[in-house]
């Protein structure tokens, strides 16, 4: 579903509009906006679950941030997966804890 996710975000560059995302002097700016798009492109994606958490913590400014450590999650990590809570440190740790069923 990621890689579906990520073709059609391909394909569709002018709808989900994706801004600059290769510019390292470009990394904060307009950095909410781009989070809105994914939101959009997950709810196209129809991760309705993922986009309501994802919506939630937009609106409490808890975006971007690790659920855990409260760091600042990588831009590529969010990029490839716009939901995710935890930086990706965090997030080993926690499978750690809670491995899938
Ligand atoms: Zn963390």
């Amino acid at each position: 579903m990621l890689a579906e996710f990520r073709r059609e975000t391909r394909d569709d560059e002018g709808q989900l509009g994706l801004p600059h995302h290769r510019g390292e002097s470009d990394r904060s700016v307009g950095f909410e906006m781009e989070a809105v798009d994914l939101a959009q492109g997950l709810r196209d994606a129809g991760e309705l679950q993922a986009i309501d958490s994802a919506l939630r913590r937009l609106r409490d400014g808890s975006f971007g941030r690790c659920a855990d450590c409260g760091d600042a999650i990588d831009p590529e990590r969010l990029r490839a997966e716009p939901a995710a809570l935890r930086c990706a440190a965090c997030q080993r740790r926690h499978e750690r804890r809670h491995p899938p069923a």
